[in-house]
């Protein structure tokens, strides 16, 4: 850029300081004429020039502008003399062009014309000129305004000037580039510092930070993905703080519950102990009775604690395979008949001859289908009803647990397959709430999922679907 706007500068200065010097000098060729030819014939008798006088003329003129040329022209252009070309040799004698010249004259100087230099054929000057006439010889007074010298001296100048102006203009450029192109970064960086800006607040703890209109940056992608990012690591530490809450409330609670039947155990035996002399016989019987039934209460929640712990970490793996669910139903009845009856409760499978056929673990469906049959049993008085039935739905088959029991309280329908949230409720009357919960995780093994509809007083039915097997 400095380079061209030397150049181009240099080459407008050059035009212009032309223009100024030939229409400054513009009527220097009619003085000469006026003045100097108004007393004395450039020319001698015999028709040749007369050196003495138009030297000296020249000389003067000279000496006081040597950037100037002065010629005497004959009417064809001809040069008849000149004191700064050598005359002694005819050879060289020169001619210009006449068309510049008239036009010149013509336009009374007026105009910016370049014009023949007699000593650099084929060059271009400026120039002045005017027309004589003595002693009916016709020709031109032809001045060279820039002539050799004054190119000299000029182009010394013009060569210190530009150097002047190139470092200048150098340094300039230079320093205009850096502005502007610190000026870029600046704008360019902007949606990139505001992203660092903000991931470093995030770093340091700040997880509400966001990047604002992620769609509005240039680096919106980026942007964008910064932004989920932040959300799924929030969302994630979030759902380990709320895992770890619930395991400390399942520790919690699960001292709890063992700690009650323990605590009556420890009752028994001790008043057994102590008083083996004077407890009836029958007495004795019912204490060891108390202390059996928690002995197995205990047992039973060790158990179901070691299963549920089991199915939350995942360390259990599904077998499935095609079974006859209508079977496994009729088989769990028969286990459960005999609880039904002491509690006057009837037990039965819904359309008994239809068989369905599913594919899944027949162990873990066994067991959620026992938890789900024990705790209607359990819930349900005396003359209630607790009815399997099987229904195939398409490529399912849909299984529902039907009692006519207490129904659950509909502020605590949401929780009731969540050990966590059940656990140390003052409103928990029975067990120790992990039936559901391992129900739901058999559920969740086979990527099904388990529901409950229950109205308080009336009772309940819980319903989940297993994929149906083709035979
Ligand atoms: P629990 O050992 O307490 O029965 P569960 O996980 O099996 O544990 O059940 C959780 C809670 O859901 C129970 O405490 C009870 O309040 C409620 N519940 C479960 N099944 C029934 C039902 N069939 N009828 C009424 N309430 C039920």
């Amino acid at each position: 850029m400095g380079a061209s706007y030397i150049s181009i500068t240099g080459y407008l200065t050059n035009l212009h300081n032309q223009e100024i010097t030939q229409q400054l000098n513009a009527d220097v060729a009619n003085h000469v004429i006026a003045e100097k030819f108004k007393d004395a014939s450039p020319f001698i008798e015999d028709g040749s020039v007369n050196k003495e006088i138009f030297g000296d003329l020249m000389h003067d003129m000279m000496a006081v502008n040597q950037g100037i040329e002065v010629y005497l022209l004959d009417h064809t252009g001809k040069v008849l003399y000149s004191v700064v070309l050598d005359h002694s040799d005819n050879a060289s004698s020169k001619s210009v062009s006449l068309a510049p010249i008239k036009t010149f004259i013509k336009n009374k100087g007026e105009s910016f014309i370049l014009g023949d230099d007699p000593r650099n054929p084929g060059e271009q000057k400026i120039f002045s000129a005017a027309p004589y006439s003595v002693d009916e010889r016709n020709g031109f007074v032809y001045i060279v305004l820039a002539g050799e010298k004054f190119e000299q001296v000029s182009s010394n100048l013009l060569g210190q000037y530009f150097a002047k102006l190139g470092i200048v203009a150098a340094l300039l450029t230079m320093l205009f580039s850096a502005l502007i192109g610190l000026l870029s970064v600046w704008f360019i960086t902007k949606n990139l510092r505001l992203i660092i800006g903000t991931v470093r607040r995030f770093q340091e703890g700040d997880l509400k930070a966001r990047i604002e209109d992620p769609e509005g940056s240039d680096v919106a992608i980026f942007a964008k993905s910064f932004n989920e990012m932040a959300d799924t690591i929030v969302a994630n530490m979030d759902k380990m703080k709320s895992v770890d809450l619930l395991r400390r409330e399942l520790i919690a609670n699960v001292s709890h519950d063992l700690r009650t039947p323990l605590a009556i155990l420890k009752g028994y035996i001790e008043t057994l102990q102590m008083k083996t002399e004077t407890l009836s016989e029958n007495e004795k019987q019912e204490y060891l009775q108390i202390t059996h039934d928690n002995v197995d209460k205990l047992s039973n929640l060790i158990n179901q604690l070691f299963e549920y712990s089991k199915l939350e970490a995942e360390q259990i793996t599904p077998i499935k395979e095609p079974f006859s669910i209508t079977e496994l139903s009729h088989d769990l009845i028969a286990k459960f008949r005999v609880l039904a009856e002491q509690k006057q409760i009837e037990l039965k499978l819904d359309k008994p001859q239809e068989n369905n056929m599913v594919f899944a673990d027949v162990g873990l469906v066994e067991r959620a289908l026992q938890n789900l049959i024990e705790n209607a049993i359990k819930y349900t008085g005396p003359g209630g009803k607790v009815t399997l039935s099987l229904r195939k739905k398409g490529k399912v088959v849909e299984i529902n647990i039907t009692d006519t029991g207490t129904g659950i309280p509909l502020n605590e329908q949401p929780f009731i397959f969540d050990r966590y949230k059940q656990v140390g409720k003052s409103t928990k009357k029975h067990g120790y709430g992990l039936g559901l919960a391992i129900a739901k995780k058999i559920m969740d093994l086979h990527d099904t999922t388990i529901t409950v509809l229950s109205k308080p007083k009336e009772g309940s039915t819980f319903t989940f679907n297993l994929p149906a097997y083709q035979v």
